[in-house]
């Protein structure tokens, strides 16, 4: 599903590389913790997928996509097939949550029908169905997390990148986002969540890949965690 081999970012005018010789496979349907500090690369390894940026060297695969065929077209297409979520939410104020959640469904071209059969089924599926018509600023910062995973979920993506979902939530409102991707996760979707969190890894028995200043430098897949 996702395939980064030996992969590298060097950024311009920066001398460190921000991924050095990265390689990473991650199955479909798999639901992978990226950890790491602050500055370690993390984020690059989403805009490398999501191609804001490109690697300086080494290969990326997503879904059978080779990135160095990629042309300008298809673009708009592999972003379709990624869901992207962040730490600020990054919600449309003057919108409700439906119309947030509809207005990802507009900019690709769905039909008012769609729009009024998908947006309520995926506010019931991450527990907003009652939320529906408030605003944003009426919202608790879970809540728009909440609308902020809706919003990447209802175009159905393969693939689902939670860039650091849970920093601004306090601990108990983490795990129920958590727990949110991972029922997303059941339903099918590759997950990566991006966290520097070790409170969370710590409760969780899914893979992690722990990078540290450009390079994975562990990976349990493979491993029995925990076992006692
Ligand atoms: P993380 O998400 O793990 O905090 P990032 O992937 O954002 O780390 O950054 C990795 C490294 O690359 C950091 O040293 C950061 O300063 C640097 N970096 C990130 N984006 C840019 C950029 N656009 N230009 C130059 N350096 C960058
Ligand atoms: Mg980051």
């Amino acid at each position: 599903m996702i395939l980064l081999d030996r992969v590298s970012k060097v950024y311009p005018k920066s001398r460190r590389p921000a991924l050095d010789k990265v390689s990473l496979n991650v199955a479909p349907g798999e639901f992978v913790i990226v950890m790491g500090r602050s500055g370690a690369g993390k984020s690059t390894i989403l805009k490398l997928l999501n191609r804001e940026e490109r690697p300086t060297s080494g290969k990326i695969v997503v879904g059978g996509i080779d990135y160095d065929d990629l042309r300008p077209k298809d673009i708009p297409h592999l972003r379709r097939r990624i869901g992207v979520v962040f730490q600020d939410y990054k919600l449309l104020p003057n919108r409700t949550v439906f119309e947030n959640v509809a207005f990802a469904m507009e900019i690709s071209g769905m039909t008012k029908q769609e729009i009024n059969y998908n947006v309520p089924k995926i506010l019931e599926i991450v527990g907003l169905a009652d939320k529906a018509s408030e605003f944003p600023r009426h919202l608790s910062g879970g809540e728009m997390q909440r609308v902020a995973i809706a919003r990447a979920m209802v175009r159905q993506p393969k693939i689902l990148i939670a860039d650091e979902p849970t920093a601004n939530l306090d601990e108990e409102t983490s795990l129920e986002i958590v727990k949110l991707l991972i029922k997303i996760n059941h339903y099918g979707t590759t997950v990566l969540m991006i966290t520097h969190d070790t409170n969370i890894v710590k409760k969780l028995r899914h893979r992690v890949v722990k990078i540290a200043v450009g390079r994975i430098v562990s990976d349990t897949k493979g491993l029995v965690r925990n076992a006692k």
